[in-house]
């Protein structure tokens, strides 16, 4: 049995999953068993009006496929936040157990903990250094955390985690901690995400990626957890019985097709190439003071006048995420790289600033 398997809450480890009717049932012709209705919705439509498979095959062979793992090591997810919110749930005691996270960083990780009743133990990274990950400092200060989420390239800093470091954190916890490695925005990255890179994942190590931001399928809520097959068949009890809506999984294999995916890889050039050009432009104006170098799809941009700054977006019809509440991220926007006229609308709202 994998060691991970050790780690998950002690009174979760023998949990039975909701029997629903489409995991029970077998095969047939006429299906009588989920008090399903027997006719489409009116107005069309076929295929919806019957449960969808939990799990559905294809969709987890593509996603291996995407990433270059087995389809038995794939937990399909409405996003990666339900993947979150399920790791939490399941190696997580209420009023007991901990996780770590590394501020600045994405705050789902922090809500999902506080919802199970985790303590959250912090350890910040720094601008000085660009955020650098110490990979020593996060197991010294890991104590008794169950998970320890890393976040790369990270929200809102942009800046990535070494693979060499998300490794020997990994060693360092072995039987210890479950690493998990947000990868939401590696396709924008110019290094390999973790799955490509490593010929060997440590069992302790779960990689979460999503078809919401580069594959353009926010609205679809797919996402996908990556471990060892122990783990992700233990994660699967836990999920709701018909966790992956049937028009989203269309969505999403309609998305990995050959041709999209082409698309999708010229496109994923586009975002770089105008995140580039968008760096060096806010670099030159007077109201910026520093942008961030970023891997992602956004760029973090510290203001000298952060609330001209805003104001000025507003004037012009331009949202930007104000990050500056975030310890350490004093003055600072985050700003998605959009299409090259939206992008010159920011630079033209900036100049004013
Ligand atoms: C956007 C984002 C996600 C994606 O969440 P989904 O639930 O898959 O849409 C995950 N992690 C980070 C850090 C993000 O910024």
């Amino acid at each position: 049995m994998s060691a991970v398997l050790d780690l998950v809450r002690p009174d979760l480890k023998d949990f039975r999953a909701y029997s629903s009717a489409r995991r029970e049932a077998v095969d047939g012709q006429i299906w009588l068993n989920a008090n399903e209705c027997p006719w489409p919705p009116p107005g069309g439509n076929d295929l919806l009006n019957r449960y969808p498979d939990p799990q559905p095959p294809p969709l987890r062979a593509a996603l291996a496929d995407l990433y270059g793992v087995r389809a038995n090591e794939v937990l399909v997810t409405r996003g990666s936040d339900e993947a979150m919110d399920l790791l939490c749930r399941g190696f997580c005691r209420a009023g007991l157990d901990s996780v770590l996270i590394l501020p600045p960083t994405f705050g789902m990780y922090e809500v999902c903990a506080r919802l199970q009743g985790a303590r959250v133990e912090r350890l910040a990274l720094s601008a000085e250094d660009g955020f650098r990950v110490d990979a020593d400092r996060v197991a010294d200060v890991a104590g008794g955390a169950r998970l320890v989420f890393l976040c790369s390239p990270n929200n809102p800093t942009g800046s990535v985690v070494d693979t060499g470091a998300v490794l020997s954190i990994c060693r360092a916890l072995t039987e210890r901690a479950l690493v998990v490695l947000d990868e939401a925005y590696v396709e924008f990255s110019a290094r390999p995400g973790a799955l490509a890179s490593l010929n060997e994942r440590p069992d302790n190590l779960v990689v979460l990626r999503t078809l919401s931001k580069a594959h353009a399928l926010a609205a679809a809520r797919v996402g996908a957890l990556v471990g060892s097959p122990e783990l992700v068949a233990w994660l699967e009890r836990l999920l709701p019985p018909y966790p992956v809506p049937g028009p989203s999984v269309r969505l999403a294999l309609a998305a990995l097709a050959t041709d999209r995916l082409h698309v999708t890889r010229q496109r994923i050039e586009a975002i770089r190439a105008e995140r580039d050009r968008l760096a060096r432009a806010l670099d030159g104006l007077r109201v910026v003071r520093r942008v961030f170098p970023s891997q992602a799809n956004f760029l973090l941009v510290a203001c000298r006048d952060h609330a001209a700054a805003l104001q000025a977006c507003e004037r012009r019809g331009v949202v930007v995420r104000d990050v500056s509440s975030h310890p350490g991220l004093d003055a600072c926007l985050r700003i998605t790289v959009g299409l090259p006229e939206e992008n010159d609308r920011l630079l033209a709202a900036l100049e004013e600033a």
